[in-house]
């Protein structure tokens, strides 16, 4: 296993406090892991700001070869990088392997080919005997900070288009989940010039805010909490940087009278339980139609019912374990706190796992109240609410009333339904009849306190260079 940190081109080891690394499937402990201490980080920084001198002034032709030799890389050893995933977060091996790995890949390749064609405003003459043009250029060393429950795809969507842009980057792992990002290190090191890429180690109060606050970092980009993200506010404010926030979700999914039943109970076992909930898109508060509020509330249970987990053989799993035991107990304490509610119905789940795994039931709570804790905050755990709604513009206005603004969707028949109830929701995505379908292509990001900034597409290279305007007095 891969464990040391990378740092302007060599592997070193922390020098504070170790962080120790959890296998969530057992609770049992994989290994410790010190995290950076102050000088390392400053030589990580003096190590990005050197090496971006050289690599901000290679071509994006130059840039999309070394993104297609990491994609290269991964893909070769995605056994061994889905292995590490499933071991760290506890995911089942086919999720890290099929669908996460794949999509990692194609992240660096579509940046690869993205930066070759950036669109801008046509070169001209805007004033008389003057030519003008737009340049974009890089904004220097991205400090890119991860969470816990996409390791190696968060990393992806940070590295690819902050490299691809031409800036470098010190990035800083999950201190819970780094075991993929050193791994890819590793090969980092391999495929790229020296101090391009560093990765350090280490908790949030520590290594992350030293990041934040460093001088030498030009932009911050991290995904996380909203607490977080606004100690990246006030960090940013000292020196000006630049900041790219992603700050969770707690997507509401609208559910009318005449959507197909069978489609939207298939999409919300699937996408209100990917990777255990812990997802910011995850399709957690539903809003249904009265006519059909009682048998999807049937439907749903006996469908989440059968969502498999903590069986020993992995090939049968459909969901993991939550990342730590806070975060189960954290689960828990929202479930306890709803079903003292009298209006409240646990009707599928509504308890931890029973061995020392961090599992906690596929659950469904369902006649909750638009003012209930349970549909007003995160809860990022294996839980969706449902709520009854009986006029399109009460369900329209209570699935924007929330401080997140990242994910929504809209399930129907009626096009015209769906495409009006899409125009007034306040989300930077709305699906009509899925949810959760992301591609490279196109931008994943929040309004409101879900942050902003977009991860994947080429408005993620807007987002990681600067514009410029270069003026020639021509005289013509
Ligand atoms: P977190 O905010 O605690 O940690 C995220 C990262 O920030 C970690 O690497 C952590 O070490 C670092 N960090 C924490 N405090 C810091 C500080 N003071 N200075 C600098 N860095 C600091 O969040 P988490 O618990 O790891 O992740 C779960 C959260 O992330 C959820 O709220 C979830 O909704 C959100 N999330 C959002 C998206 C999105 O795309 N919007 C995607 C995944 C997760």
């Amino acid at each position: 296993m891969d464990v040391q940190m990378l740092i302007g081109g060599g592997f070193e080891t922390g020098a504070e406090a170790p962080e120790t690394i959890l296998n969530p499937r057992t609770g049992a402990a994989i290994l410790e892991l010190p995290e950076a201490s102050r000088g390392q980080i400053d030589r990580a920084a003096a190590a990005a700001s050197k090496a971006f001198e050289s690599w901000s002034r290679t071509t994006p032709a130059e840039r999309s070869g070394y993104l297609l030799k990491i994609a290269e890389r991964i893909e070769a050893e995605a056994a061994g990088f889905a292995a590490l995933e499933a071991l760290n977060c506890g995911k089942p091996i086919q999720a890290a392997l099929n669908d996460e790995i794949p999509a990692i890949v194609d992240c660096y390749r579509f940046f690869a080919g993205a930066i070759r064609n950036m669109p801008a405003v046509a070169a001209g003459e805007y004033l008389a005997g003057h030519t003008s043009m737009i340049r974009r250029d890089p904004i220097g060393v991205v400090a890119s900070i991860a969470p816990w429950n996409y390791p190696l795809m968060m990393m992806a969507w940070k590295l690819a288009p902050a490299l691809a842009g031409g800036n470098t980057v010190i990035f800083k792992p999950s201190e819970q989940t780094p075991l993929t990002a050193l791994k890819l290190a590793k090969i980092l090191a391999e495929v790229l010039p020296e101090g391009v890429v560093n990765v350090v180690l280490g908790r949030g109060d520590t290594v992350g805010d030293a990041l934040i606050n460093h001088p030498d970092v030009r932009m911050v980009s991290i995904t996380g909490d909203i607490a977080t993200g606004r100690k990246v506010l006030q960090a940013a404010a000292k020196t000006i940087k630049r900041s790219h926030l992603e700050l969770g979700g707690k997507a509401p999914v609208i559910v009318f009278d005449d959507a197909d039943l069978d489609l939207v109970v298939s999409g919300l076992r699937a996408f209100g339980f990917y990777n255990a909930g812990q997802d910011c898109t995850a399709a957690c508060r539903i809003y249904a139609g009265e006519k059909i509020y009682e048998k999807l509330v049937a439907d749903l249970s006996s469908a989440v019912s059968t969502i498999a987990f903590d069986q020993a053989d992995d090939s049968a799993n459909e969901m993991g374990p939550l990342i730590s035991r806070r975060q189960r107990d954290r689960v828990a304490s929202f479930v306890e706190r709803a079903a003292e509610l009298k209006h409240i119905e646990i009707a599928a789940g509504g308890k931890p796992g029973s061995g020392s795994g961090f599992y906690y039931q596929p659950t469904v709570v369902a006649g909750a109240l638009q003012q209930d804790e349970i549909v007003r905050r995160e809860v990022f755990g294996p839980v969706v609410s449902v709520t009854r709604f009986s006029e399109v513009d009460q369900a329209v206005a209570w699935a924007n009333d929330s401080d997140y603004g990242l994910a929504s969707s809209v399930w129907t028949r009626d096009v015209g339904r769906a495409m009006a109830a899409a125009a007034r929701l306040q989300y930077g995505c709305t699906w009509i009849n899925t949810h959760f379908m992301l591609v490279n292509e196109m931008p994943h990001g929040g309004l409101k306190q879900s942050g902003y900034g977009k991860d994947m597409s080429v408005y993620a290279l807007e987002d990681y260079t600067a514009v410029r305007h270069v003026m020639i007095n021509h005289g013509g």
